[in-house]
């Protein structure tokens, strides 16, 4: 068995006193794994491609609350829309009105996250805190999402202090702008690397792949 269930129970344990949600990201991982862990009593899961979703939430239990996590096409909300659980990355206005749209003729609501760009390098997405500001405003006229809270991801980097200080700055944009509360808002951040920084800056929901998993091969 892959799926590190001692790495789990510790994990789980420390997060239920702490009041943080663990969502296992079981991204190019087989379904047999997420199962392993669904055994352990673990119910979110959280993957990054919308086909790998589509697939395993096809032949795995229908109580599982699936996290899409990953870089959204606007093209592809239609495949997740009918069952997804929360949608982390939303870094556009363009994609939370699809999202509205598909929310809609499947008869849902749909949870949300934007996503901040917090990072010092370019390529992780998201929105800078005026966008942020635009598309929380915007989302007012949009009656089958609800943003639930914010998701970012540090600096992929050593150096503490540097990744410390984006996950407060996130924070304080979670405290300084108004979400739905039902039943709380949600502040996603923190991976296996960094997820005691972001707990600490006060995350309540982190994404934990590798430390449970076992090491990705890198998808191209
Ligand atoms: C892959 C991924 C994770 C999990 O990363 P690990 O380092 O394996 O814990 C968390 N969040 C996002 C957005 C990811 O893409």
């Amino acid at each position: 068995m892959s799926v590190n269930v001692e790495a789990y129970h510790s994990i789980q344990q420390e997060f239920v006193k702490q009041s943080v949600t663990l969502v296992a990201v079981s991204k190019l991982k087989p379904a047999s794994d997420i199962e392993d862990l669904y055994k352990e009593g673990q119910r979110d899961f959280g993957e990054n491609y919308v086909q790998e979703l589509v697939d395993k939430q096809a032949v795995l239990p229908s109580t599982i609350n699936w996290h899409f996590i990953g870089h959204l096409q606007s093209n592809k909300v239609k495949y997740i829309a009918p069952f997804v659980h929360l949608i982390h990355g939303v870094d556009s206005f363009k994609l939370l009105q699809e999202i509205n749209k598909q929310a809609l003729k499947n008869n849902r609501v749909i949870d949300c996250l934007l996503q901040v760009h917090i990072a010092k390098e370019e390529t992780k997405f998201g929105m800078d805190a005026p966008e942020l500001s635009d598309a929380l405003e915007a989302a007012k006229q949009l009656p089958n999402v609800n943003i639930r809270g914010l998701m970012g991801m540090a600096s992929f980097s050593d150096n503490q202090e540097l990744v410390a200080n984006e996950f407060k700055y996130l924070h304080e944009l979670f405290t300084t702008h108004q979400f739905d509360k039902q039943p709380a808002s949600i502040l996603s951040m923190g991976m296996s690397a960094d997820y005691p920084l972001a707990i600490a800056a006060g995350s309540n929901m982190v994404r934990i792949g590798s430390l449970l998993f076992g090491a990705r091969v890198v998808k191209h």
